[in-house]
């Protein structure tokens, strides 16, 4: 299925939380998913509760959605983290929150995970020292991760991060903004993802 175009906020007021798809708006009183608290659509009101599966279903779309994951994507993130040794739940999030461009979506290198996939792609990423053009790149520890290329793209990610200076960065990654860069001091736990998720609904609807 290719990957969704169309206007984010309605993933928002769908998934009933913020997802934070559209950067600098998200943080402002424009924000979708504050203004308008219920799900889009003519006929939401008319909706009752969630069944079992339909509460298990926006679990996964909310993981899905929030990372900007399609669907035959996820399925392999969540086919390697079965294989992986330990709670496959855990192991998921951990996987995710790996991504390059999620990691440089933390480091602040700009406002939306989808504005740092398009960094990534028009190759203005190095991760030690070598371009890495693979939004799914899954970052290891000592991994030193750079803006790559012009001075131009330099500016623009220090720009970023003096606006993003007072994030809280988690324990895993340590940043700079003279130069700008982040290193990957460890490996994510759970504890280190903030975004409200009951990974165990995941995995009971992606195993069936
Ligand atoms: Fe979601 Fe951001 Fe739109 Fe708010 S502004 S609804 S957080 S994408």
């Amino acid at each position: 299925m290719a990957r969704y175009t169309g206007p984010v906020c309605r993933l928002c007021r769908r998934e009933g939380i913020k997802l934070f798809l559209k950067g600098g708006r998200c943080d402002t009183a424009k924000c979708a998913a504050t203004r308008r608290e219920y799900p889009p659509g003519m006929h939401s009101w008319r909706r009752g509760k969630f069944s079992k599966y339909g509460t298990q279903l926006r679990e996964k779309q909310k993981l899905k959605r929030a990372y900007g994951l399609r669907e035959k994507q996820f399925r392999l993130y969540f086919a390697q983290a079965e294989r992986t040794k330990g709670n496959t739940g855990e192991n998921l999030l951990i996987l995710l929150e790996r991504r390059l461009d999620n990691v440089i979506y933390i480091l602040g290198f700009a406002f939306s995970r989808a504005q740092c996939r398009q960094l990534i792609c028009h190759g203005h990423i190095a991760v030690n020292g070598h371009r890495v053009d693979i939004p799914s790149y899954s970052v290891k520890p000592g991994e030193i991760i750079e803006p790559y290329a012009s001075e131009r793209s330099k500016k623009t990610i220090k720009q970023y991060l003096e606006q993003s200076a007072e994030r809280e960065m988690p324990p895993w990654l340590e940043r700079s903004t003279d130069p700008p860069k982040g290193t990957v001091a460890g490996m994510p736990t759970r504890d280190d993802i903030t975004l409200p998720i009951q990974e165990q609904l995941v995995v009971e609807f992606s195993s069936k």
